[in-house]
């Protein structure tokens, strides 16, 4: 490596920037730019840090799609002057973030690795330093004067995903986070382990930074459930201004056949709201017309989300919305790979 890289850490709030008043015992937000005094095991990390606060921190419970911006612009004008960003948010909402962020970024060269903790940095069980050592570490990895990572990541607790395949999967183990869809691009133990075939891999010219700021927010997660009524999906179906929704199915896709569920459907789509199937299951893949129950959800144009996450699906309709794209250019889009979110 020809010299040390330069690592910003972006702090947005959460857990892991609180740490304990031992008078009061009460946590309290933690002063990033102190963050070398606080932590010194950072000093002895081979690269350069500085850090940047949001103004006003928040529990990542208050995210928003200005939020999303604010992260872009802080990427955006400190993109030259840094070899990599480390993202440090509440975890509750990271992947729905980190996904966001995969596709307000287009031709990334650098990595952006998200990371966070279930314990505050302060406190003696943290897991919180070791997700911060870790992710400025994968941050700074370069093979061959290249950077080893070079798409948007989600680090937590020994091992790094592509961001946009996440999903938070519990409140209170160390390991909240799954990628059921894809494998981990690394591991950390004894070595940090980067499995390099499963990386995003930038081409090696120069590719201009494409930054889309602009994201449509009339969209809505629908969950299938059994029992749910006519009353419930016309009114949701009918609310003013609505623009996409990600409706979540059962198994590979399939929702009930019954005419009065697929009339509504089919009346949202002649009003040029984009519906996307996703299934509910953490794992595995929408294969409309697999069954008899998903075969009319293909005819009638909706689209399918294949192995998308949740998560992911929201802020890929967010994104392509903005577009301005027919339902054939949308739907040939969502159903294909933008930043490796679909298999
Ligand atoms: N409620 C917190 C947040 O998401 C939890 C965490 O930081 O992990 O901001």
């Amino acid at each position: 490596m020809s010299k040390k890289p330069n690592i910003l850490l972006v702090y947005t709030g959460g857990t892991i920037g609180m740490i304990k008043d031992y008078k009061t015992n009460a946590l309290k937000a933690f002063d990033f730019n102190q963050i070398l005094e606080k932590i010194p095991e950072l000093q002895q990390l081979n690269c350069f840090i500085e850090s940047i606060s949001f103004e006003i921190l928040i529990d990542s419970s208050n995210m928003n799609t200005q939020y999303y911006r604010d992260i872009v612009d802080i990427i955006q004008n400190n993109y030259n002057d840094f070899d990599g960003f480390v993202i440090l948010t509440g975890s509750d909402t990271m992947s729905y973030t980190s996904s966001a962020i995969s596709f307000m970024i287009e031709n990334l060269q650098k990595p952006i690795i998200f990371t966070g903790s279930q314990l505050p940095i302060g406190d003696l069980r943290t897991d919180a330093k070791e997700n911060l050592i870790t992710s400025i570490e994968i941050a700074c990895a370069r093979k061959e004067d290249q950077p080893i990572i070079s798409e948007v990541c989600l680090y937590f607790e020994y091992k790094l995903y592509r961001a946009n395949r996440t999903t938070k999967i519990n409140a209170e183990q160390f390991q909240a986070f799954a990628s059921m869809n894809y494998p981990a691009l690394a591991e950390s133990g004894v070595h940090l382990s980067f499995s390099e075939h499963y990386i995003h891999k930038s081409s090696k010219e120069k590719k201009e930074l494409i930054i889309r700021k602009k994201l449509i927010t009339d969209v809505l997660i629908l969950k299938l459930f059994p029992g749910i009524t006519k009353k419930v999906v016309n009114n949701i179906l009918n609310i003013e201004g609505l623009k996409g929704v990600v409706l979540e199915t059962y198994g590979s896709g399939n929702a009930p056949d019954e005419s009065w569920f697929l009339d509504l459907l089919k009346e949202a789509i002649s009003k040029d709201i984009r519906i996307i199937n996703v299934t509910q299951c953490s794992g595995g893949n929408v294969i409309q017309g697999h069954y008899e129950t998903s075969v009319t959800l293909k005819q009638i144009g909706v689209i399918s989300g294949k192995d998308i996450t949740t998560e992911s699906a929201i802020a890929k309709l967010m994104y392509l919305l903005s577009e301005n794209l027919s339902l054939k250019e949308f739907t040939d889009y969502f159903e294909k790979s933008l930043r490796g979110e679909i298999s």
